[in-house]
């Protein structure tokens, strides 16, 4: 049985989940207007693994026999006014997230709830790399972000990054 506070938390989480790939949408429409193709595909990569991560929240819960609950998705609420406005928020974004990663696993872990924790236990690592391919990409963006060419480089790297399915199965 999951706890009310840890189901609270799950159902939650499909939710803002749903809001990441709305965000990262977001992000992508700025590339995409902006003429940077390889950064929207980026971008849209990425929305499709927030739905994914989403998809296993719901499926999770399914599983556990506890019910879903489906809310509003909130909109968009970053503002991008450039292209590293939107690189930052991104970063910001995924801490946040790992924040309520964590939050989900500590109310886990008081109940004793292995199960959930296991579960949660790919997020954990999920957001790490989450986390590192955000900075990374600011890194990048600082070294080669100001010279037309390295942005043209780095735009043909983003869009060579091809989607795929999330390796926690339920
Ligand atoms: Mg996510």
């Amino acid at each position: 049985m999951v706890s009310a506070k840890v189901h609270q938390l799950l159902n939650q989480q499909i939710n803002k989940e749903f809001y990441s790939a709305y965000l990262y949408l977001d992000f992508s429409n700025y590339f995409k207007a902006r003429g940077l193709d390889g950064f929207a595909n980026w971008y849209l990569i990425q929305a499709q693994e927030e739905r994914d991560h989403a998809m296993l929240f719901y499926t999770y819960l399914q599983n556990e026999n506890m019910p879903v609950t489906l809310d509003a998705i909130a909109k968009p609420d970053k503002v991008l006014n450039s292209d590293m406005t939107v690189l930052q928020a991104g970063l910001e974004h995924e801490q946040y997230v790992t924040q309520l990663i964590n939050d989900i696993y500590t109310a886990a872990y008081e109940v004793k709830d292995f199960r959930t924790m296991q579960f949660l236990d790919w997020f954990v690592k999920e957001q790490g790399e989450e986390e590192t391919n955000a900075n990374d990409l600011i890194s990048k963006m600082e070294l080669f972000g100001s010279d037309p060419k390295g942005l043209y480089m780095l735009n043909q790297e983003l869009g060579a990054r091809v989607y795929s399915a999330p390796s926690l199965v339920l």
